[in-house]
């Protein structure tokens, strides 16, 4: 099992205290000094100088209040993080395309654009980046921060390390490479409104299938222990490239659901060219007794390895993540019966989280927000 760097979602005492407030403003979107004191715990001296700094940093704006209150000076002004000053370029890299978008420094997408690519050549950063500045030309007057890479590194047979470098070069930019399951696992953990304290287990299906922990233990959480299913045993009879049969991500991955819909006269060509590809193209006609039948299989497979992984990882919530999970509505009770039957523990609840297409955009400007969120100040000072 291939395991990546974690990712840190909220950085706890120990990190600086311009990074604590700029995390918590974030979190809580408007919000007042005093609350930022209880928040964090720093002092209110603390939090006013951090404040203060963020503010001239133009990583922090104060907002005005919904009513002002006689009497209330400006501590009692809440701050938002300012949406427009900066960017981070998020890149993430996929097998048929790469996806290069802008961020904002609370980890929204304001801008995105593809590059396609030839599946197993080399990733074209050059043109990436040569996007990411046309992507920036629109928009004047806002500087990059920090970048981050994302992509299934093992699957691509790629280096992060490597990718990163690369990305750094042409940038100049602080780089942060993470693990596409785990980019996905964090940007949800970050964009969900509620806390979650514990174990959460992400697992993660469309080409790629994986999953990745979060472990939230209050001021601290990240994401850690990312493993990759597509070698998982399915109980398949279908034989996968590695020489062993059976492997989940040639049983039901994207491509081997397509493949069998070819197998089975299910999937024409003009099909697949009506403009949603020819997986949405199955999704739409699950009306087909045949068509629902081969998803309806995939998705009993794949809540199958969601139990087992479950059972591994004893988390307190399952998320499942992922176009194979969540693009059918139909089959999404296939997938939880499959779990319940097949789990040997306890259920925990288990959710969907829907993404749509953008989730390669808004997982990478996630990545991106690392070297910002580890140090606010030394990363503007370095671009001023
Ligand atoms: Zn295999």
């Amino acid at each position: 099992m291939h395991v990546s760097a974690t990712v840190a979602v909220s950085r706890g005492p120990l990190a600086p205290a311009a990074a604590q407030v700029l995390e918590q403003v974030r979190r809580a979107g408007a919000v007042r000094r005093d609350e930022l004191v209880t928040a964090t715990r720093l002092s209110p001296a603390t939090v006013g100088r951090a404040v203060a700094q963020l503010v001239d940093a133009g990583l922090l704006r104060e907002c005005l209040p919904k009513r002002r209150r006689p009497g209330v000076g400006r501590p009692g002004i809440p701050v938002e993080v300012d949406p427009d000053a900066y960017v981070t370029i998020g890149v993430h890299v996929g097998r048929r395309i790469t996806t290069v978008a802008l961020g904002d420094v609370a980890g929204h997408v304001v801008a995105s654009d593809t590059v396609r690519r030839a599946v197993g050549a080399d990733p074209d950063l050059t043109a990436a980046s040569q996007r990411a500045a046309a992507l920036l030309a629109a928009l004047p007057g806002r500087v990059p921060l920090s970048a981050g890479v994302v992509g299934p590194w093992r699957d691509l047979g790629l280096s992060p390390e490597q990718v990163g470098a690369e990305l750094h070069e042409l940038t100049g930019l602080p780089v942060r490479a993470g693990d596409h399951v785990a980019a996905v696992a964090a940007t949800e953990f970050l964009h969900r409104r509620q806390g979650a304290p514990g174990t959460t287990l992400y697992v993660y299906a469309r080409d790629t299938i994986g999953f990745a922990v979060a472990l939230d233990a209050g001021a601290q959480a990240e994401v850690s222990q990312v493993g990759s299913l597509g070698h998982f045993p399915s109980g398949s009879d279908v034989a996968c490239w590695c020489g062993r049969t059976g492997c989940l991500e040639v049983t039901a991955g994207d491509d081997a659901v397509i493949r069998a819909a070819r197998d089975a006269g299910l999937l024409g060509v003009a099909r697949a060219n009506r403009g949603v590809g020819p997986i949405g193209d199955l999704y739409s006609r699950v009306g087909e007794p045949a068509v629902l039948a081969l998803v309806r299989r995939r998705a009993r497979i794949l809540g199958r390895v969601a139990a087992s992984v479950r059972d591994i990882v004893a988390p307190d919530r399952v998320v499942l993540v992922g176009q194979a999970f969540t693009g059918c509505p139909p089959v999404l009770g296939d997938i939880t019966e499959a779990m319940a039957e097949a789990g040997l523990l306890d259920e925990v609840p288990v959710s969907f989280t829907r993404f749509g297409s953008g989730i390669q955009a808004v997982a990478a400007c996630t990545i991106a927000l690392g070297p910002i969120y580890d140090d606010p100040l030394g990363v503007v000072s370095g671009v001023r």
